[in-house]
């Protein structure tokens, strides 16, 4: 056995791991990114954390914190070896503090899962990944995680209050405290969100949470194209109207989703809209009629869903988008990679034309959907992996994608992250003066860079 086995056996017993088949398993997250760790560490608590950095930083091993292992953009893959901290198993619902409109968890705490605790109490935590079933509080901190409900209530960083976060030296610092809001200093709570464990561990979250609305109401849309249907969307927020939700899924998307599940809830003749209203019974009446005009004079049929059987079956269905592309033609190899650019959303129309033609030219297979209330696109592209012609011209695909979106004013990533998938873009969307200053954030915390090296172009 290596003395840092030993020592690490000495403090984690057998939560720590070197075997080869735990080792796969932790070697990369959702993405392609792939690495390969030395060890496999899950800790129980914050001075475990901390007694492991300050290890790690005398050693100069690389830690990649994790979650779930959702994440689409290599961040939690540990592409410089050393250890993954598997942060799933500090897991508590701390405290659901209802007179001051918070709750204190821990970072593996699963988005569902928080939700469930918070709803008899007759409150939410709006940010709403595709992945909620599965993703953690930390990742979507780490990653500024947003989702459906972005359009009106914001992103991750929106909630958080005060986070515990161990540095790469072991040091323990808190960030903010219960207060709703406070003008003391540098925002570092929101500095950690984002970074994608490159400046510490987060072991502890206050998270502001919302009341349930009393009332919600989901209007589909379907129309001849997607260019119409993101005039649309132009057209509904230029009414005064912020929609609790606003997401596009293309032909494609809608024909996969049936490929999948017959009886899924969405029409395969168009390109689909689906718009939510929420709060008092009267405004989201009011509200949802409204979207139906505005829609009904550009769209095939517009149909507004107001039973609670009935948008449940909706969301569902779009929350299926990514297990549905998986399950796409099994009988050839296939693979998906899934883009986030996001752009103005005066740019929507644009955006979405653009990727039209690159699919075209390239003739990859494209389904378009996601968040597009925020100026939000997931593209998943689709080749045949044994054929490394489709290869290159994913590769180009992808990478015209992206440009594309820096020409409009936009960003590679609205929510899934940089990681390593997505870094060689930054750059150029911050500028290099920028990056900079990334740079001296990064070396003054972790100044051995042990924190998810290789990451965010750092
Ligand atoms: C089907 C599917 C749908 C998705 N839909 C969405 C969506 O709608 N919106 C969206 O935003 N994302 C989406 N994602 C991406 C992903 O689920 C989110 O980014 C999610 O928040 C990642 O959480 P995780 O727990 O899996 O984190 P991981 O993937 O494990 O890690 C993500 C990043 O956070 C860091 N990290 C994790 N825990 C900590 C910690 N405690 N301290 C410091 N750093 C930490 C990791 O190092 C890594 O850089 C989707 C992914 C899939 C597979």
């Amino acid at each position: 056995m290596s003395k840092t086995m030993e020592a690490l056996r000495e403090i984690f017993g057998c939560r720590v791991s070197a075997s080869l088949a735990e080792r796969y398993c932790y070697a990369s997250d959702a993405s392609q990114v792939q690495g390969m760790p030395d060890y496999v560490v899950r800790p129980e608590n914050t001075q475990e954390v901390s007694w492991l950095l300050r290890f790690c930083s005398e050693h100069q091993i690389p830690v990649t914190p994790r979650g779930a292992g959702t994440g689409l953009a290599g961040g939690a893959s540990p592409v410089r070896g050393g250890v993954v901290l598997d942060m799933s198993g500090m897991c508590k619902i701390v405290e659901i503090d209802i007179g001051n409109l918070q709750v204190i968890v821990q970072p593996g705490v699963v988005a569902d899962k928080l939700n469930l605790a918070l709803r008899p109490h007759g409150f939410f935590f709006p940010p709403d990944p595709g992945s909620s079933a599965m993703c953690t509080i930390g990742g979507m901190i780490s990653n500024n995680s947003s989702g459906m409900r972005s359009v009106k209530y914001g992103t991750t960083k929106n909630y958080l209050l005060d986070l515990e976060v161990v540095l790469a030296d072991g040091r323990i610092i808190r960030t903010g405290s219960k207060v709703l809001k406070s003008s003391a200093g540098y925002d570092l709570t929101r500095l950690f969100a984002g970074a994608e464990g490159t400046l510490g561990v987060i072991t502890e979250a206050g998270l502001k949470m919302a009341p349930l609305p009393r009332s919600r109401k989901l209007v589909l849309t379907c129309f001849q194209d997607a260019e119409t249907a993101g005039r649309a969307v132009i057209s509904v927020f230029s009414a005064g109207i912020t929609p609790s939700a606003c997401e596009i899924l293309d032909r494609l998307t809608c024909r996969v989703l049936k490929s999948c599940d017959p009886n899924v809830a969405v029409p395969d003749d168009g390109d689909v809209i689906l718009f939510e209203v929420d709060g008092q019974e009267s405004s989201t009446e009011e509200e949802a009629l409204q979207i139906a005009e505005i829609c009904r004079q550009q769209a095939l049929s517009v149909r507004v869903a107001d039973s609670k059987k009935e948008m449940d079956e909706i969301w569902a269905a779009r929350k299926l988008v990514g297990a549905a592309i998986s399950r796409l033609d099994p009988s050839k190899t296939r693979i998906y990679m899934g883009e986030d650019v996001g752009v103005p959303i005066s740019r929507i129309p644009s955006l979405i034309k653009k990727v039209q033609q690159i699919s075209a030219k390239l003739d990859i297979p494209a389904m378009k959907f996601g968040h597009i209330g925020d100026g939000n696109l997931h593209v998943a592209l689709f080749i045949d992996v044994m054929d490394d012609v489709q290869w290159q011209k994913l590769r180009l695909a992808a990478d015209r994608i992206h440009r594309a979106a820096l020409e409009m004013g936009g960003t590679v990533s609205s929510e899934h992250g940089i990681g390593q998938a997505r870094a060689e873009y930054l750059p150029e969307q911050m500028g290099e003066e920028t990056l900079q200053v990334m740079r001296s954030i990064k070396r003054a915390i972790d100044p051995a860079n042990i924190l998810n090296p290789g990451k965010l172009a750092l």
